[in-house]
C-alpha cells in the first residue's frame, strides 16, 4: 500500500473564494478531512462525495477534541495510505498549532505538506479598508496572540514601543489588559483601534474606536470572538465612514 500523506491546509478565515487554487485542489483530492472550527460550509462543499469529514474543533475550551486524539487520527489514516487534509481556518502556521502537528507527524515518519491560507489579521484590515503597513504610519506589522499557552501575555509595553501595527488574535476577553498594557507602554489614549469580528463572512461586524475606549465600546457594540483587534495609526486610514467623536480620519 502506498504511504499516505497529510496536508495542513489553511483555508482563510471566512470567504472561501480567498482560498488558494492549491488548497482547493488538495481538498478536492483528499480522502479524509479533519476540520477545525471556523471552517465554513462553502469550504466543506469542496469535499468529494465519498470523502470522510471529521470535525475536530475546540472552540473556546468547551466541547474539545484532545490534540493527542487528532494526532492519532491523522496518523492512522495516513498509515492506511489515505490522503489526509488537516483543514484549518486562516493559515495553519499562525496560531493554528500547525507547527506542533507537522513536527509530531514527521517524527512518526509521515510526509507533511503545508498549504498557506490568508490569515485573519490580513482579512480584518482589508475588510475595513486599512493598509496594514502604510509606510507613512509604521514600519511593519506584528501578528500577536493575547492568549499565550502558558496563560501569560505578550510584552505589551515592548509592542507599544515597537512602531508596528498590531493585529491581535484571541483578544476579546482581554480588552482591558490590552488597553492597559499598551497605554502603560506609552501608546496614546487616542491611538486608533479597530475591532473586526467574523471578517469576510456574511456576519462581519466592525468597530472603529480609540485605545482608551476599546473595552467599553466593544462591549456596547456586542462584539465577541472571533475577532481581530487592530491597533495603530494605519487604522485611521480606514475607508469606513463611521468614525467616532474625537477621532479624526487621516488625510
Ligand atoms: N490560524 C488562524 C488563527 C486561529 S486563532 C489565522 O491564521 O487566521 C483564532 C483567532 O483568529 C480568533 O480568536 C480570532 O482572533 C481570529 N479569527 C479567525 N477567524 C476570524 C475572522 N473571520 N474574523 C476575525 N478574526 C478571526
Amino acid at each position: 500500500m502506498n504511504a499516505g500523506k497529510v496536508w495542513l491546509v489553511g483555508v482563510g478565515p471566512g470567504d472561501a473564494e480567498l482560498m488558494t487554487l492549491k488548497a482547493a485542489r488538495v481538498l478536492g483530492e483528499a480522502d479524509v478531512w479533519l476540520v477545525d472550527d471556523l471552517v465554513g460550509d462553502d469550504v466543506l462543499a469542496l469535499a468529494r462525495a465519498d470523502a470522510r469529514l471529521v470535525r475536530v474543533g475546540k472552540r473556546g475550551g468547551c466541547r474539545s477534541t484532545p490534540q493527542s486524539f487528532i494526532n492519532r487520527l491523522m496518523l492512522r489514516h495516513a498509515r492506511q495510505g489515505r490522503r489526509v487534509a488537516r483543514v484549518k481556518g486562516g493559515d495553519a502556521m499562525l496560531f493554528g498549532r500547525g507547527g506542533e502537528e507537522a513536527a509530531w507527524l514527521r517524527a512518526a515518519g509521515i510526509e507533511v505538506e503545508v498549504v498557506n491560507g490568508l490569515t485573519a489579521g490580513m482579512l480584518a484590515a482589508t475588510a475595513i479598508g486599512v493598509p496594514l503597513t502604510h509606510r507613512d504610519c509604521c514600519r511593519g506589522v506584528a501578528f500577536v496572540t493575547a492568549h499565550a499557552q502558558d496563560g501569560g501575555e505578550p510584552d505589551w509595553a515592548a509592542l507599544a514601543r515597537s512602531g508596528l501595527t498590531l493585529a491581535i488574535y484571541m483578544g476579546m476577553k482581554r480588552l482591558d489588559r490590552i488597553r492597559d498594557g499598551l497605554m502603560a507602554g506609552g501608546l496614546p489614549a487616542t491611538t486608533p483601534v479597530a475591532v473586526v469580528q467574523s471578517a469576510s463572512t456574511p456576519n462581519q461586524q466592525q468597530l472603529l474606536t480609540t485605545l482608551a475606549q476599546l473595552p467599553a465600546q466593544a462591549l456596547a457594540a456586542g462584539l465577541g470572538s472571533p475577532a481581530i483587534v487592530l491597533v495603530g495609526d494605519v487604522v485611521a486610514l480606514s475607508s469606513l465612514a463611521e468614525w467616532p467623536d474625537g477621532l479624526s480620519r487621516a488625510a
